[in-house]
């Protein structure tokens, strides 16, 4: 089991499909003002970081808005430190700029003229199919265009005059480079809002289900709400638990015996994944008198390849002897190990034992399946942790993960632009230092790649 998309597939999880904002990649040469413009694109009044040759600038991509439009802004400065000659560094980022991003925002210093570096950028851009959007940037005033005119003669296009410093220009420009834009799809449908938070109670049969839901809810049945179109029959329940109003997903299939002689196992498996589809949460159920049994792992990666928050419940603890205990942690570790993120309540649905425990990790669930990292913050992570520990080198070539971004919450979705395959390993040492610094606790984790090789 993992909660990495495309593992399944021979470790192939590269990812062309998921939905990204468009990236916006900023390419120049040294000292002409990238970041200030990157700043000042992004509305930040922070002290522009000093654009020299060879030093590292902590932060590569951020998010940004123009006209209501979002994309990812990365500043290439600092992709490449082997320098090995001015041009060729700069011509380096602009192969990584125009192998990642949708649109490059190319900028040039209008006060010095076309400089060799500049000219070194303009081939590679030449070479590539994507948009390229020209900023002549130190134009202060009206007095410096013509200085921006000279620029015609790089031949990649119309050069926007701008002052990153003073702010002059930067909405033509921006416009311009929304027009670059692929055009937007429409979102899919996202998930509904408002309203309670959609629970679903899931396990094998007789693990303490509606014994569970009896407690949480009472004998009585509120409000119940006939849901149509789904699974026939589910009735879902509105249920009051610490101050707030879930919804507890087709507790027809809980309260009521199905008793299929034939394919009662996918008869199981169906419900279960009808239930999951229209949940936030799962709580899978376990019973811990028993040994694990297969169907319960089966049934805990069926609500992580749905992508839902989870939470282990295991039940029946007043049967829990000394003996039984010390097998059980042996079982979870052996058999449970790959969720080791998801937290753990140990009830009784007979006695009440810790049932008030499961709300508190439900919402734990919840709050990291919703959580999103701002992309400025990611990568500053994300350049600490490939400083400390690089992706291993495949075939003598070592992969570089150029930026990230979160394509998504619910769950948690990061997609890494890199230039070669990152192992499995790797992948998944970065969830785990994902895990560590920001938490997910009971959330799954997708992460995918975008290679450029
Ligand atoms: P479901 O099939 O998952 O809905 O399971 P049920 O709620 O029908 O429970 C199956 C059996 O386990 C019933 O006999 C329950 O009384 C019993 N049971 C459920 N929870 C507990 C518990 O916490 N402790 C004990 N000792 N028995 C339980």
């Amino acid at each position: 089991m993992s909660d990495m998309v495309d593992e399944r597939t021979d470790g192939a999880a590269s990812d062309e499909t998921t939905r990204v904002k468009p990236v916006v990649a900023v390419v120049g040469r040294p000292n002409v003002g990238k970041s200030s413009l990157v700043n000042r694109i992004i509305g930040r009044r922070e002290a522009v970081v000093e654009d020299v040759p060879g030093v590292t600038r902590d932060r590569v991509a951020y998010d940004a808005t123009w006209q209501g439009r979002e994309f990812t802004l990365v500043d290439t400065g600092g992709w490449e430190t082997s320098a090995s000659g001015l041009a060729a560094m700069v011509a380096r980022q602009a192969e990584y700029a125009a192998e990642t991003a949708d649109v490059i925002l190319f900028v040039v210093d209008a006060t010095v003229g076309i400089t060799d570096a500049d000219e070194a950028v303009t081939r590679v851009l030449r070479a590539t199919k994507r948009p390229v959007v020209l900023a002549a940037n130190k134009v202060d005033g009206p007095m410096n265009d013509a200085d921006a005119l000279e620029l015609w003669n790089l031949g990649v296009g119309e050069p926007h005059p701008v002052s990153a410093l003073h702010g002059r220009g930067t909405g033509d420009l921006l416009d311009a480079v929304l027009e670059a834009m692929p055009e937007e799809a429409p979102r899919e449908s996202e998930p509904v809002l408002g309203g309670p938070r959609r629970v679903a109670l899931v396990g094998r049969p007789n693990v303490g289900k509606s014994s569970l839901l009896n407690r949480l809810a009472g004998e009585e049945r509120v409000v119940v709400d006939s849901v149509a179109g789904t699974t026939r029959d589910a009735v879902d329940e509105l249920v009051e638990l610490g101050g707030k109003t879930w919804k507890f997903i087709d507790t027809a299939g809980i309260r009521r015996r199905f008793r299929a002689l034939q394919g009662a196992d996918y008869y199981a498996t169906m419900r279960t994944a009808a239930a999951l589809e229209r949940a936030e949460v799962a709580v899978v159920l376990l019973d811990v008198s028993e040994p694990l049994a297969d169907q319960d792992i089966r049934i805990v990666e069926q609500v992580v390849d749905a992508g839902r928050a989870l939470v282990l419940a295991f039940n029946k603890w007043d049967l829990l002897d000394e003996e039984r205990r010390y097998y059980l942690e042996k079982e979870i570790d052996r058999q449970l190990s790959r969720v080791g993120w998801a937290p753990r309540v140990n009830i009784s649905a007979k006695t009440g034992r810790h049932v008030e425990r499961l709300v508190p990790a439900i919402e734990q669930g919840l709050a990291s399946w919703d959580t999103r990292i701002p992309t400025g913050r990611l990568n500053t992570w994300f350049k600490e942790l490939v400083a400390a520990t690089p992706p291993p080198a495949r075939g003598g070539r070592q992969p570089k993960i150029l930026f990230a971004t979160q394509a998504d919450v619910r769950p948690p979705h990061f997609v890494l632009f890199t230039t070669g395959f990152l192992e499995e390993g790797y992948r998944r040492f970065i969830e785990r230092r994902l895990r560590e610094d920001f938490g997910f606790q009971g959330s799954p984790i997708k992460l995918t790649m975008r290679i450029r090789e």
